[in-house]
């Protein structure tokens, strides 16, 4: 059934900020580190003093350069960095280090995914250097300024208005993330604010061909907030047309405790910021045998690594999807791998068993209960017969419950597999003696009673004993 909203069509563009994973400041050598005590990374340049002078962090640049690449940029050998002046208290100088008539790179593309299998081009209109800001710390007492931000290095990603519903821009986002944790740019930590999104979004009706005004949501935090308050205003914004109200240019936060989007200020435009050419440095020169040094050196992108997956490990193209979805995961896997040398088992183990536990609990790789190490090891005692896979399961569980390994599981629980053929004859001369019946009619000719008596002996031993060993056991102990 269409509904009043799907007369309507959604506009969306992304701006992406990243932070970069350099040691030091984009202006300074004072360290870039979250953390440490207040304003103790913290010097004349990126305090605003007076007579400072910036010097730009090469190793900055070539991680940009390494973004631009990733989303097939076009880099320009000359860019300028520029003052975006404006007052608040975060921010010393009055005004922070950007770029903007000319930012190192532009048009590039970047595809991502969606859940109906289509794939669809986004492109990326800039990428441009900034520095970060300070941050306003609330305290009981007032407010103290923390400047061991101000002066970390960005980059800020700046899509083309190409997205139509909040999926799209949350794959979007998810593929962007991806690419900058593989290529080590960015370390994409969002709770830290290391990588966060505004979104701009108007609506139109169906087959209108000009853009409606954009409202733009700042700094939302996760993937699922960004889907979530993307939708939400979109409906907002249906509701005031329809209502015959215009749409104002406004910035606005989520709230994600109540669930709505709230005002924050009429929004500016870009000359209130006075932007000009910073006089303290000079153009940035990107050479062309400087990004051909960076694109040999790249690190590996999702892509490739998945090709290596499907033709190392003999992988689906769909597990080879799956496991490289976070480089965490496909380090993880590739871990795993390396313990146990079984390729297509740890593939099952960990997309199905170790994400499903993840997901089901809203954890991150990251903060798996369980290493790789473990999985590993719990992998390899499956393959000598230790463990069977069944068993190993419920192993599982209480790894991933308790952080132990399993050897210390299977001693404890005395989980370990029976493939003494002495032990396992003497509990199937038992079942038989026990079902005199079924040895009858097996006998008679009903074969399929082969598995009764397969099932018998598995409950027996309480699923311990070694399935492969009572399949031979049986077979020949009914035949004979
Ligand atoms: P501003 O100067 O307000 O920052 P920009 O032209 O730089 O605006 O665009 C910022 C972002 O907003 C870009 O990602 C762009 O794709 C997106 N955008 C621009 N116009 C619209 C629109 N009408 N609806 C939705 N998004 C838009
Ligand atoms: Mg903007
Ligand atoms: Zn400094």
């Amino acid at each position: 059934m269409s509904t009043l909203r799907d007369t309507y069509e959604a506009v969306i563009g992304l701006e992406v900020h990243a932070q970069l994973m350099t040691k030091s400041k984009m202006f300074c050598s004072c360290p870039n580190e979250f953390g440490a005590k207040i304003n103790t990374n913290v010097c004349p340049v990126c305090t605003g003093q007076p007579g400072s002078l910036p010097t730009v962090n090469r190793n900055a640049i070539e991680l940009g350069v390494r973004a631009a690449i990733a989303l097939n940029c076009q880099i320009r050998d000359e860019s300028i960095f520029a003052r975006k002046n404006y007052f608040y208290p975060d921010l010393p100088k009055g005004y922070q280090i950007s770029q903007y008539e000319k930012p190192f790179c532009e048009h590039g593309k970047l595809t991502v995914k969606l859940k109906s299998g289509e794939e669809k081009q986004i492109g990326i209109t800039r990428i441009h250097f900034e520095e970060d800001a300070g941050k306003n710390v609330h305290a009981a007492f007032g407010t103290v300024v923390n400047l061991n931000r101000a002066g970390v290095p960005l980059i800020e990603i700046v899509s083309e208005p190409d997205m139509r519903t909040s999926h799209e821009a949350g794959q979007y986002l998810r593929a962007l993330h991806s690419i900058l944790r593989y290529g080590d740019i960015c370390d994409g930590n969002m709770e830290q604010g290391n990588f966060r999104c505004d979104a701009n979004i108007s609506v139109r009706k169906r087959g209108e061909t000009k853009f409606g005004t954009k409202v733009e949501l700042k700094n939302i935090n996760s993937f699922r907030f960004v889907e979530k308050a993307i939708d939400h205003e979109i409906d907002r914004q249906i509701d005031l047309v329809e209502k015959g109200e215009t749409i104002k240019q406004q910035t606005r936060t989520w709230n994600s405790g109540k669930n709505i989007t709230e005002l924050m200020r009429e929004k500016e435009s870009a000359h209130d910021y006075r932007y000009f050419p910073d006089p303290d440095l000079s153009p940035l020169r990107i050479t062309k045998s400087w990004q051909d040094k960076v694109r040999g050196a790249m690190p590996e992108m999702p892509e490739q690594v998945r090709q290596r997956f499907q033709k190392d490990y003999n992988l689906s193209d769909y597990d080879a999807g799956v496991l490289t979805a976070s480089k965490e995961l496909a380090l993880y896997y590739q871990e795993t791998v390396k313990i146990c040398s079984n390729p297509k088992a740890s593939a099952n183990w960990v997309a199905n068993e170790l994400l499903g536990r993840l997901n089901a609990e809203g954890k991150e790789v990251y903060d798996s209960p369980v290493s790789a190490m473990q999985l590993g090891d719990l992998i390899g005692r499956i393959d000598q017969g230790e463990i069977s896979g069944k068993i190993a399961k419920t192993v599982f569980e209480e790894m991933f419950a308790t952080r132990k390994n399993p050897a210390d599981i299977i001693k404890a629980k005395g989980l370990v597999q029976i493939s003494d053929t002495g032990a396992i004859e003497t509990v199937i001369d038992k079942v038989i003696a026990a079902n005199p019946a079924q040895y009858a009619d097996y006998k008679a000719g009903k074969v399929k009673l082969f598995a009764f008596f397969v099932g018998q002996v598995m409950k027996e031993t309480r699923g311990q004993a070694n399935p492969g060993i009572v399949n031979d056991l049986v077979k020949k102990k009914l035949d004979s």
